[in-house]
């Protein structure tokens, strides 16, 4: 947050009123999603690449099991990294606060199904 919040504001995020149409808020989240999704995949198989595997990516490998909290495991750097992917949207069109907030809700939210789906809400057990 110290550091997010000056590098947004010198990107271009607003603030302030008037508050952005839901036709800007849905079209800047959906062009978010797509983009995070394209730099994130592509961003992965660079990752998969002989010597960034074996130096950094291998980290996030050690769990072979799909559960939600090991997709977050990983080197420092992958995170940096791959972290852009999330970032460069927002960073590109200067977003108001309120699209970031819904954006960074919803992120949150799937990471929070995705934890429920592996039985971590619940204290492991399946549903
Ligand atoms: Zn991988």
């Amino acid at each position: 947050m110290i550091v997010s919040y000056p590098v947004f504001k010198f990107m271009g995020m607003r603030s302030s009123l008037p508050l952005p149409s839901w036709k800007v808020v849905l079209t800047q989240i959906i062009f978010y999603f797509i983009l995070e999704d394209f730099v994130f995949y592509w961003g992965h198989r660079v990752l998969h690449t002989k010597w960034l595997y074996k130096h950094v990516h291998s980290v996030h490998h050690e769990y072979a099991t799909p559960f939600g909290l090991t997709s977050e495991y990983a080197h420092p750097a992958e995170i940096l990294f791959l972290g852009f992917a999330t970032i460069v949207g927002p960073a590109i069109t200067g977003p108001h606060l309120m699209t970031l907030w819904v954006f960074g809700t919803d992120k949150g939210y799937r990471k929070l199904k995705a934890m429920k789906k592996s039985g971590v809400e619940d204290g492991g057990k399946q549903m």
